[in-house]
């Protein structure tokens, strides 16, 4: 399943990837069309009330915290708990895993001395490391997934 945000839900975009999950942001609807044509099943969440296509769900929420807790009943089958932290939250890319010793130089120091692991995006090349996806949320998650 492969899921679409609209241009208004661009933290819900990045949260749904920090999950692991395949989510396309996309900026208008020309290209939502480029992506859904001949594409197989998708969800695509939106702000938009009129001419949304089949598999359009419209969020409510403005904040996200509620619009996690509203795409929650449809996001939770898909969730793998081994894909969390995964993806680049910038371009949905799936990050590899980069030696410590080839980070070096391409990190501030200080980050490169408190962490050993470390993922690269192979697509627009940013550096992840412990904390960088999770933007002290991390409490927060946990608490919603707990209920799934
Ligand atoms: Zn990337």
């Amino acid at each position: 399943m492969r899921f679409i945000c609209d241009v208004m839900l661009g933290r819900l975009a990045r949260y749904l990837r920090i999950l692991g999950l395949d989510t396309v942001y996309i900026k208008n609807y020309q290209e939502l069309i480029n992506i859904t044509q001949g594409a197989g099943p998708f969800c695509f969440f939106t702000k938009r009330t009129k001419n949304t296509p089949e598999g359009s769900i419209f969020i409510k929420a403005d904040r996200i915290k509620e619009q996690m807790e509203e795409v929650m009943p449809i996001i939770s089958p898909y969730i793998d708990k081994g894909l969390f932290l995964c993806r680049c939250l910038d371009c949905n890319t799936m990050l590899v895993d980069r030696e410590k010793s080839e980070i070096e130089g391409h990190v501030p120091e200080f980050i490169y001395h408190r962490h050993d692991r470390f993922k690269v995006c192979p697509s627009c090349k940013k550096i992840y490391w412990g904390g960088t996806h999770l933007e002290h949320m991390e409490t927060w998650i946990k608490s919603l997934l707990k209920d799934w």
